[in-house]
């Protein structure tokens, strides 16, 4: 790929040519060239947390966004592999890009919906040992993911609205795992004093097949 920044936030920390990427997840998200759609940083790192990289494993990252899941993933460790699923062509062309930008080779990029789209990975020795479902939540992209996953592995889905969540507590019901929920609020400005904004809670729902 063309290692030109994808983003500006690439750009700032890439000084003297070195790109300099942190070493502990939850990356600053202006590394990523993205539209909004993010997996916000201390969400992210919890999120890479619950993922729990180990060397040689293969990444899923189903509704990939601006890909910060996969990328940080595959920053774990060279021996890592992840497979972005993204149902938008431009945030699939800006996932690629950011993906060049921050060195992380080892990134197939699907573009197409889930869980239809998941036909294409199809290798049948080739299971994911983590899938983190950041889009695209449904019974059956759940259903099919579950099928697929490594003895062993990890399913991470975070969760925001009230439909999501539902969804994922009748699955913690069947198959066991953690819910936690994510509720932060930063301080923000309010005219010459400040307040907590709060960000939508995400319930985040981690289990091990
Ligand atoms: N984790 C991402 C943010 C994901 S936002 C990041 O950190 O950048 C949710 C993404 O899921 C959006 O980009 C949306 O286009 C994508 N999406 C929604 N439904 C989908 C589906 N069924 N299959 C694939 N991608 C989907």
């Amino acid at each position: 790929c063309d290692p030109a920044p994808a983003g500006g936030g690439a750009e700032r920390v890439a000084g003297g040519g070195a790109l300099l990427v942190p070493c502990a997840s939850g990356w600053p998200d202006a590394l990523f060239d993205h539209d909004g759609q993010i997996t916000k940083r201390p969400v992210r790192a919890l999120t890479l947390s619950a993922l729990c990289p180990r060397a040689g494993e293969h990444l899923w990252d189903i509704g990939s966004g601006s890909g910060s899941v996969a990328i940080e993933w595959l920053a774990c460790h060279a021996s890592l592999r992840a497979t972005a699923v993204e149902a938008d062509a431009t945030r699939a062309r800006r996932l690629a890009a950011n993906a060049c930008a921050l060195g992380a080779d080892r990134l197939a990029v699907v573009h197409g919906r889930a869980p239809e789209a998941l036909a294409e990975l199809r290798a049948p020795d080739d299971r994911p040992d983590a899938v983190f479902i950041g889009g695209g939540l449904s019974e059956a992209l759940l259903d099919a993911v579950w099928q697929r996953l490594a003895p062993g592995g990890r399913l991470v889905a975070n969760a925001v609205t009230l439909e999501s969540e539902a969804l994922l507590g009748r699955w913690q019901r069947h198959v066991g795992g953690t819910l936690l929920r994510i509720a932060l609020s930063e301080a923000q400005p309010l005219g010459r004093r400040q307040a907590w904004a709060a960000a939508y809670p995400i319930v985040q729902w981690s289990v091990s097949r």
